[in-house]
């Protein structure tokens, strides 16, 4: 059998992209060169919008088992807290998961790989792609098989989602512009006592730089990580007892640590490819962007170009769309993996910068600056929907119309429809509108007005939700400032597509054919 997609690469964006696809019903092929799931926890932060994503995807209460919520974010400065971001407060009411879940992307990747063989899934280990051409209508793929051996193949569609070094991208020939950053980075899973604010993340800045310290399950157990110090740079054998002394230097006498499990050091690059898509090859995760990790964002980001895709690929594989909704995913993803590198690139050069005024910028000013930015509901929020990548939107691109008459400060096409719970029927219970949302298809949230009429179904893609008027959902949807009436017709991603004040069923249709390219 041919699939009909064929994802390289089974990190957290290819398993993420496979998931997507196979319970949508495309037919998948997920390969990758390693002989098995890596066991390396890299990624630490598990985003709100990843969990709302995992939670569609029925895995979030795994997750949610496994990891441990950071309900909150220190900033120290010259041995004294300055600031606290409230993570808890500061995303109540914006999402079910007002927390960052700290989980090592091993155990994302041995969920998501478990879900997938629920859905009858599973992934080609030590099989590596060598070669690509594109055909028309399709491309060839070669690989290389666990014997040795090399075989043709064909897709329609290549997904490559293998990590920083792509072999979609080189075969493609797009380039990877950007560069190196001069600094070591350090990375150990150690067991620690100190003044940290337990069960929380703890941001140490230093004039020589900046430590993180992340709890992890278990007494005791933090995750640290750092710049090396100059005079390491050079060694290839640095064990964690030659980084000791510089953190204790920082800390002071109150750090201690007791037993360190695992250490490793690394350089970073900050890098975009040059496009996201060569004809019927796209490129998604690490092989289109990569950054520093001040912020936890690489791996969320890259979950989230998977799911951008996913369903733009099923409607266009499943004959359901023209192939032209397919350019609206370069159109949305390269806009934000452009403002992650800028905004990562800027936050990074501040806290690793080696002068003198950036290090009295670090531990004097930032830390005020912070502690004072902290203090105000306003701030806390925009930087929890920042981190949280909930504040993503497409309003740029060309799948977001809004119609005429919302009101300023209404969500508009291409945000996030926003996480609310509301009243579906007259007497029924208030429900969760994430759960109510069916992200296999596009889903219609009429507010305030009656049911539309005239067997609007979109082929059978469509769920239609009435939010009637009543007192609770008046209040739920004031907060949003979410109009009375209004509709929102979300797309299976869950960001708006199309918004107005008052039902119009003709630029629904106009819409879908014209925007998402839906035969119907
Ligand atoms: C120390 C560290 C800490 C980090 N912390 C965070 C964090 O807290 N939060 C966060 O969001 N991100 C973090 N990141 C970034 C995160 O680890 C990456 O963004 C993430 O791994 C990207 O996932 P991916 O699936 O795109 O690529 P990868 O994880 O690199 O997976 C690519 C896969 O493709 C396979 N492959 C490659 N070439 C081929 C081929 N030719 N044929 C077949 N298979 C192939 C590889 O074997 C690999 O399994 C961190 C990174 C590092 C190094």
């Amino acid at each position: 059998m041919e699939p009909d997609v064929l994802v390289v690469g089974a990190g957290p964006t290819g398993l993420m992209l496979a998931n997507q696809l196979v319970r949508r019903g495309v037919r998948t092929l997920i390969i990758d060169r390693h002989a098995g799931p890596s066991r390396e926890t890299r990624a630490l932060g598990v985003q709100a919008r990843t969990l709302e994503i995992y939670a569609k995807l029925g895995i979030a209460g795994r997750a949610l088992e496994l990891g441990k919520r950071g309900t909150g974010a220190n900033l120290w400065a010259q041995g004294r807290k300055t600031a606290r971001v409230p993570l808890g407060e500061a995303g109540r009411n914006l999402t079910p998961y007002p927390f960052i879940l700290i989980l090592g992307q091993d155990d994302s990747e041995r969920i998501m790989g478990d879900k997938l063989r629920d859905l009858g899934g599973s992934v080609a280990w030590n099989t590596e792609l060598v070669g690509l051409a594109q055909e028309p209508g399709r491309v060839a793929a070669r690989l290389r098989l666990p014997d040795g051996t090399e075989k043709d193949i064909h897709a329609a569609w290549v997904a490559g989602c293998d990590g920083a070094r792509s072999s979609v991208r080189e075969l493609s020939e797009i380039g990877f512009p950007g560069a190196p950053y001069e600094h070591v980075f350090f990375v150990a899973d150690t067991e620690a006592t100190g003044d940290m604010v337990p069960d929380e993340i703890n941001v140490y800045v230093w004039r020589e730089g900046f430590h993180l310290l992340f709890p992890m399950r278990g007494k005791d157990h933090w995750r640290v990580v750092g710049i090396l110090p100059a005079a390491l740079h050079h060694r290839d054998d640095v064990t964690f007892e030659d980084v000791i002394p510089s953190l204790r230097h920082e800390a002071g006498a109150g750090l201690s640590f007791k037993a360190c499990s695992w250490f490793s050091t690394y350089r970073i690059h900050h890098r975009s490819a040059a496009r996201f898509r060569d004809r019927r090859c796209f490129l998604l995760g690490d092989a289109a962007h990569i950054h520093s990790p001040v912020g936890a964002q690489g791996m969320n980001t890259g979950l989230q170009d998977a799911y951008n895709l996913a369903w733009k690929l099923a409607l266009v594989v499943s004959g359901r769309a023209d192939a032209a909704l397919l350019e609206s995913y370069e159109e949305e993803r390269v806009p934000v993996a452009r403002r992650l590198l800028n905004t990562t690139d800027r936050a990074f050069r501040l806290v690793v910068s080696d002068s003198r005024l950036a290090g009295l910028l670090r531990t004097k000013v930032l830390a005020r600056v912070a502690a004072f930015a902290m203090s105000l509901e306003r701030i806390q929020k925009f930087a929890f929907r920042t981190v949280s990548q909930i504040g993503i939107n497409y309003r740029n691109g060309s799948l977001a119309k809004s119609l005429e008459g919302l009101a300023d400060g209404a969500p508009r096409a291409g945000d996030r429809f926003p996480w609310l719970r509301l009243r579906f029927g007259t007497d029924g219970p208030v429900e969760d509108v994430f759960e109510k949302l069916d992200d296999t298809q596009f889903n219609l949230i009429v507010i305030g007005q009656p049911q539309p009429s005239g067997g609007l179904d979109l082929g059978g893609l469509l769920r239609i939700h009435v939010v009637p008027v009543d007192p609770v959902n008046h209040a739920a949807l004031a907060r949003a400032q979410i109009p009375e009436p209004s509709f929102y017709l979300v797309r299976p991603d869950g960001h708006v597509g199309l918004c107005g004040v008052r039902w119009d069923a003709a630029a629904v249709r106009r819409y879908v054919s014209e925007s998402v390219h839906l035969a119907v």
